[in-house]
């Protein structure tokens, strides 16, 4: 008769190393990105902030993301509305 909880321990165990084996490698990768990456930074052929965007030079002045400003409020309203989101007024003439 065949032992089922043996055969299953062997199969877990074989998913398991075969797992363990993948992620090793992946965590290794990602590792060594890393620090060549460092390496490179600090070498200078990188830009600091080439990596994240979001917070990278340039990101202060966003003049695509344009702004209008109430006329009667002051309040800073997304580009495209009509009326001013906190005191209503008309932001564009003749609106
Ligand atoms: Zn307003």
């Amino acid at each position: 008769m065949i032992d089922l909880g043996a055969i299953y321990l062997a199969v877990t165990g074989a998913l398991l190393l075969v797992a363990l084996g993948a992620g090793l490698r992946v965590l290794r990768g990602i590792v060594r990105e890393g620090r060549d990456l460092r390496r490179r930074r600090r070498a200078g052929e990188v830009e600091k902030y080439t990596e994240d965007e979001e917070y990278g030079p340039g990101s202060a002045d966003d003049s695509s993301h344009s702004t209008a400003t109430c006329p009667q409020c002051g309040a800073a309203n997304e580009s495209g509305f009509d009326y001013c989101r906190r005191c209503a007024a008309p932001l564009r003439p003749g609106a």
